[in-house]
């Protein structure tokens, strides 16, 4: 079976990831499971997509088999898509994501709900060993609420309530959430990608 390494150590993308990839026949596995050693990786680009394809590109460097990264935030309109790429670390260095939280309800005070939109953003890169790439992008629209709802979820879910919905991400179970995610859309595209690639 052909294996696949995914850059990143959260536990719900690794299975979210597994369960596509074993479709192609190809087995993924977590960067600690590969016995990659221990290194951050500098998000150093100004785009999702630069960022997914550095952390692709970090465990490629060291493992030469295909690899699989994803980076993903928060960009809202009203902040000229702010906090974009630096979603994590909003609110200063090893902040919180109630620090995240509260700045982003400060950010906003006074706009009104019509000017509240925003989307979640999730890149993956899927990075062959001869440089070949595969970009999926995924995003789910919304809007930003003036109060916390709900708690489930991690990160700005209490905060964003997506289109066509009357709960936010926090208030919805993560199956409810996982259909509708920009993740979920992301994965989804990727499939579609390695589908059409496995048919050259
Ligand atoms: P990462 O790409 O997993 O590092 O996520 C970057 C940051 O974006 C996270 O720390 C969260 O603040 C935010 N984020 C990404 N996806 C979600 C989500 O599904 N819900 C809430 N926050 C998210």
């Amino acid at each position: 079976m052909e294996k696949v390494i995914l850059a990143s150590r959260n536990k719900g993308k690794l299975e979210e990831i597994k369960a596509i990839l074993q479709k192609f026949g190809m087995e993924t596995i977590s960067r600690d499971d590969a016995g990659i050693p221990t290194f951050e990786v500098e998000e150093t680009g100004s785009t999702f997509e630069e960022n997914s394809l550095l952390k692709a590109q970090a465990i490629m460097d060291v493992a030469h088999v295909i690899t699989i990264a994803d980076d993903s935030g928060l960009e809202v309109d009203a902040l000229s898509g702010a906090p974009g790429i630096y979603s994590a670390r909003y609110a200063g260095e090893n902040c919180t994501f109630e620090d995240n939280n509260r700045k982003l309800l400060q950010e906003l005070d006074g706009v009104p709900e019509e000017q509240r939109g925003a989307a979640f953003v999730s890149v993956i890169t899927m990075l062959f060993p001869n440089g070949e790439k595969l970009v999926a992008r995924g995003e789910c629209r919304g809007k930003i609420l003036t109060e916390l709802r709900g708690e489930e979820g991690f990160g700005y879910d209490p905060l964003f309530m997506p289109d066509g919905e009357n709960r936010s991400f926090a208030e919805m179970t993560s199956e409810e959430k996982n259909r509708i995610s920009h993740r979920a859309k992301s994965l989804q595209i990727l499939e579609d990608m390695i589908r059409e690639r496995d048919k050259n």
